[in-house]
C-alpha cells in the first residue's frame, strides 16, 4: 500500500496483512495471478496523483480468476473465469458525458488502486460490469500489461487520428508504446520511436519500427499524428514541430511536466492539434483487447515478485524496466 506518499528513495510503499476483501453487490471476488506495474502507480506512490483515500493499495493491471460473486451479482461471470481489473473502476451512467458515450470523461468515476484498493495483492474485489473478461489459456504475465498500457495505448492511438498507412511518431518506448507500436504497425502504419533509452530504441527496431533515434532528434520524415508517452513537458514541443500540416499530437499519460511555452508559427499552425488522453472507455478496452487477439502483440515484460513492488516502481522511475514490469504472485 501507499502509505507515504514522496519520492521512490523514500520508500512510500508499505507491506502490510489486509483481510481478503469482501465483494459487495454487483462486485466479483478475483484472485490475482498477475499485476502488472503502470507508471500511474509511480505517480501515486510520488504524490504527483494526490490519494483519494490513505494507505490504498495500487495496482490496475490485474489478472485472476474469479473466486466468488457478492450478494446479488447478476454476472455470466462464474468462479474459475479469468477476467482483467482495469483503471476505470466505475462511472455513473447518468451523467451527459456517460449518456454520449463519453464515460472516460465521467465526474464520478472511480479508479482501480486510487479510489479502493488494486492489485498489488492476492486479491481485489472489482465491480462486475467493469472487468474484462480473458483467454484461459494465455500466461497471466504477458496479459497484464494488456490492461493499461495497452488499452491507454489504443485510446492514444484513436485520439492520435492516424490516417489508414499514415507515419506514426512515438515519444518514450515503455510498456504502452511497445503494445501500441506493434498494434499500429500491425494495422499499415510506418511508426518512428524516439527515446532516450538505447535498450528501448533496440527492441523498438526489433518490433517493426522504420527508425528508432533519441527523445530530441527529428524524425526521418514528417509525422501525420504522434503520442507522447514520456511524461515530459519539454517533449510537446519537439513532437509538435515534427508534425507534418495537419497532424495531431496526443499526450497519453495522466501527469506531464510543464509544457514550455509554444511558439504558434513553428508548433501550432497549419492546422496541427495538440490533445490530451482521459482515461479510456470500455470500448476502447474491448476492443483492444479483440485486436490483441488478432494480432497477439509481443508483450516484452520484466517479472518481479510480488514483495518487490518497490523496487519495480524505483526501476521504472529510473527507466530500467525493459517493456513492462509485472509483479508474480
Ligand atoms: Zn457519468
Ligand atoms: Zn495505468
Amino acid at each position: 500500500m501507499v502509505a507515504r506518499p514522496g519520492p521512490i528513495s523514500t520508500r512510500p510503499l508499505e507491506q502490510a496483512d489486509l483481510a481478503v476483501p469482501v465483494p459487495m453487490p454487483g462486485e466479483v471476488l478475483v484472485r490475482v495471478e498477475a499485476c502488472a506495474v503502470c507508471r500511474t502507480d509511480l505517480h501515486l506512490a510520488e504524490g504527483d496523483l494526490p490519494p483519494r483515500r490513505p494507505r490504498t493499495v495500487p495496482g490496475h493491471e490485474v489478472v485472476g480468476r474469479v473466486v466468488g460473486l457478492g450478494p446479488g451479482t447478476a454476472s455470466s461471470l462464474q468462479p474459475g473465469d479469468r477476467v482483467g481489473v482495469a483503471w476505470l473502476r466505475s462511472t455513473c451512467g447518468r451523467c451527459p458525458y456517460c449518456l454520449r458515450g463519453a464515460e472516460n470523461l465521467c465526474p464520478s468515476s472511480t479508479y482501480t488502486g486510487w479510489d479502493v484498493d488494486g492489485g498489488y495483492a492476492e486479491y481485489v474485489a472489482a465491480p462486475a460490469d467493469y472487468v474484462y473478461p480473458l483467454p484461459g489459456d494465455m500466461p497471466a504475465p504477458e496479459l497484464a500489461p494488456l490492461l493499461c498500457a495497452g488499452i491507454i495505448g489504443y485510446r492514444a492511438l484513436l485520439r492520435a487520428e492516424l490516417p489508414p498507412g499514415g507515419r506514426l511518431g512515438i515519444y518514450g518506448f515503455g510498456a504502452s508504446a511497445h503494445l501500441t507500436a506493434q498494434v499500429a504497425i500491425a494495422e499499415g502504419a510506418t511508426v518512428h520511436v524516439m527515446t532516450r533509452s538505447a535498450a528501448a530504441r533496440e527492441l523498438a527496431l526489433k518490433l517493426g519500427a522504420a527508425s528508432a533515434s533519441g527523445s530530441d532528434d527529428p524524425p526521418p520524415e514528417p509525422l501525420d499524428a504522434a503520442i507522447l508517452f514520456a511524461p515530459v513537458g519539454d517533449l510537446v514541443p519537439v513532437a509538435l514541430a515534427a508534425l507534418d500540416r495537419g497532424g495531431t499530437l496526443a499526450v497519453a499519460g495522466i501527469h506531464l511536466t510543464d509544457i514550455p511555452p509554444l511558439v504558434y508559427e513553428r508548433h501550432l499552425f497549419q492546422e496541427r492539434t495538440l490533445r490530451s488522453v482521459t482515461a479510456n472507455t470500455r470500448q476502447d478496452g474491448r476492443r483492444f483487447l479483440e485486436l490483441a487477439a488478432i494480432h497477439r502483440p509481443r508483450v516484452t515484460i520484466t517479472p518481479y515478485p510480488f514483495d518487490a513492488a518497490d523496487r519495480a516502481l524505483s526501476d521504472l522511475a529510473a527507466d530500467r524496466v525493459e517493456g513492462a514490469a509485472v509483479l508474480l504472485l
